[in-house]
């Protein structure tokens, strides 16, 4: 897997490539599982039930990292953030900041594009309560490296949503720019910051979650600041 993820020679390359990963046994069977029994309201509807690949242009000096698939969003539409209620607020604050050409992310094949900006997760498959264990996140690590890497002479500014995507950055770094992580590392907050000399700048951002959106502890407006600072960071109009 490691080396299959080195060799891809481009995004469409990766993005089939990854698709095809069975490296963790528990999350292979979570994610075939969900898709086998699936949430009533889309019985009726075939899950993805594989890895998601990333999302976005080849070119992005945006990349927006998160945790990993929900089980009935992205690994049921194959499509990252699409189809649950994280997805509804990120795209319409994409939306919002010129990133994205509608508003709406619903199903693979809805006319979305993204501006500038690529979305990829830490993990590529839906695990159990949304958490997966280090060893999972370890392993999955060379498909993100390598995304990052395929854009790497754009990419300026990665905006980590949650303390998980943030902790996951500090070995890409490593790998993929050669830089040694700042130690202590710096915490994870909204709004922090950490800017190095040749890699991109990272920004913290909760986690679009509806934990954090439906109690309001993430609003549309902090989403919109974000947004603005990465725009100005990547030097996106
Ligand atoms: S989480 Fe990553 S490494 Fe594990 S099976 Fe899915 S794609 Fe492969």
């Amino acid at each position: 897997m490691v080396a299959r993820a080195a060799r891809a020679t481009d995004l469409a390359d990766l993005d089939g490539a990854v698709s095809d990963c069975f490296a963790c046994p528990r999350l292979v069977a979570w994610r075939e599982e969900v898709a086998r029994t699936k949430r009533a309201a889309f019985r009726d509807q075939e899950y993805w039930g594989r890895p998601v690949p990333g999302l976005g242009t080849s070119d992005a000096r945006i990349g927006i990292l998160g945790l990993a698939p929900a089980a009935h969003g992205g690994n049921r539409t194959g499509r990252i953030f699409t189809g649950d209620r994280s997805g509804d607020v990120l795209f319409a604050a994409l939306h919002r900041a010129g990133l994205a050409n509608q508003p709406t992310s619903v199903a693979a094949d809805d006319g979305l594009a993204l501006r500038d900006t690529r979305i990829f997760a830490a993990v590529r498959c839906a695990p159990p309560d949304n958490k997966p264990t280090p060893a999972e996140r370890d392993t999955c690590a060379p498909w993100l490296h390598r995304e990052v890497a395929l854009i790497r002479p754009t990419l300026r500014v990665v905006v980590a949503l949650g303390a998980f995507a943030w902790a996951a950055w500090w070995p890409t770094l490593r790998e993929v720019y050669g830089v040694r992580p700042p130690s202590p590392r710096p915490a994870f907050g909204h709004g922090a910051h950490w800017s190095g000399t040749t890699a991109p700048a990272l920004l913290g951002c909760y986690h679009v979650s509806q934990q954090n959106t439906f109690t309001g502890r993430l609003t549309p407006g902090m989403l919109d600041d974000v947004f603005a600072r990465a725009k100005q960071l990547a030097g996106v109009d």
